[in-house]
């Protein structure tokens, strides 16, 4: 029998969080499954498209990230100013079966001019037919504001781990900064995506933390985005440890059972999973992936590849 939680009606504790990610593998899963199909269409696949649209020169640290100053090898600040570059790129997103297109900035917080080009970005590519998400660090109220009458329809912050394994990780930006960033966008209406990075050293324990600070929001994020880290050369955490694979989908697991409706994103690190692994995933909640690494770079062969693992699984586009 399954831990039945009365979600919302009172906080998940960390012990009821545990007690469901510590049953048997197999059981586990199952039950994740069976809630997947109560919420979700279990033959599809929601397929979305990442941009970045600045990357680089960040003054953050956080540990995993290609983009902060603070590495051994630095990558300087570059910008796509051409709106007409964004949109082309939102079309061959489409083109590939993408309902979501989702645009990307390094940096604590927008510059002005980086922030107006993204309200201009959101308008032009929800006039093309796609959802649009933005991740750009900490917003003010005001840009939280006019992100909203731009249409936006998700704005993107996770959390990265734990509450107490985050100083292990980030030192430039608070937990509570994270936090007050997703309420604020909850605040106003636009749909909250947020999630972490799984495999930084952390232990199960705060994988099971990082969900147990999800659920408890007032409202279920809309979009759970789970990252498998990609150990980056000349990064912090460029020689972490493996974690383990069974681990990565028990935590998926989690976040199914303990937020029914909202769709799980199997997001970075998924180029390194097998396809039986990324099956095991959908199998246990997961109802999203980007396709593609890189929007503007990704070559041909990686989207088939992800479109033939569609196939063979008999998974299908939602849109
Ligand atoms: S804030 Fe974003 S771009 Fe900057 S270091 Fe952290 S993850 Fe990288």
């Amino acid at each position: 029998m399954g831990l039945k939680l009365t979600l919302k009606k009172e906080k998940v504790t960390f012990e009821e969080a545990k007690a469901i990610f510590d049953r048997p593998f197999l059981e586990l899963i199952y039950e994740a499954h069976g809630v997947h199909r109560q919420h979700h269409d279990p033959g599809k696949i929601q397929i979305s498209s990442l941009l970045s649209i600045q990357w680089g020169g960040c003054c953050e640290d956080c540990a995993y990230c290609a983009q902060s100053i603070h590495n051994k090898k630095k990558m300087p600040k570059q910008t796509i100013t051409d709106l007409e570059v964004i949109f082309a790129a939102a079309e061959k997103a489409k083109a590939m079966g993408s309902s979501r297109f989702c645009m990307g900035t390094s940096g604590r917080v927008p510059s002005d001019e980086l922030f107006g080009m993204a309200c201009d970005a959101v308008i032009g590519v929800k006039k093309l037919g796609l959802e649009t998400c933005l991740t750009m660090g900490m917003l003010h109220e005001d840009q939280v504001i006019r992100l909203k009458e731009c249409g936006l329809d998700y704005y993107n912050h996770n959390v990265d781990t734990s509450p107490d394994y985050y100083e292990k990780i980030i030192t430039t930006r608070t937990f509570e900064e994270r936090i007050r960033t997703i309420e604020l966008v909850r605040k106003h209406g636009i749909k909250v995506c947020t999630g972490g990075i799984l495999g930084m050293g952390e232990t199960n324990d705060d994988r099971i933390k990082m969900m147990v600070s999800l659920v408890n929001f007032d409202e279920h994020p809309e979009s759970i985005s789970i990252n498998r880290l990609v150990k980056i050369p000349g990064t912090p955490l460029e020689n972490a440890a493996d974690m383990d694979s069974f681990d990565f989908v028990r935590t998926i697991a989690l976040a199914r059972i303990l937020m029914p409706k909202s769709t799980i994103r199997v997001s970075a690190g998924r180029e390194a999973m097998s396809d039986e692994l990324q099956a095991l995933c959908f199998f246990a909640g997961a109802g999203s992936f980007f396709i593609g690494k890189k929007l503007l770079t990704t070559q041909n062969a990686e989207i088939e590849k992800d479109l033939a693992l569609l196939n063979r699984l008999n998974l299908r586009p939602v849109g």
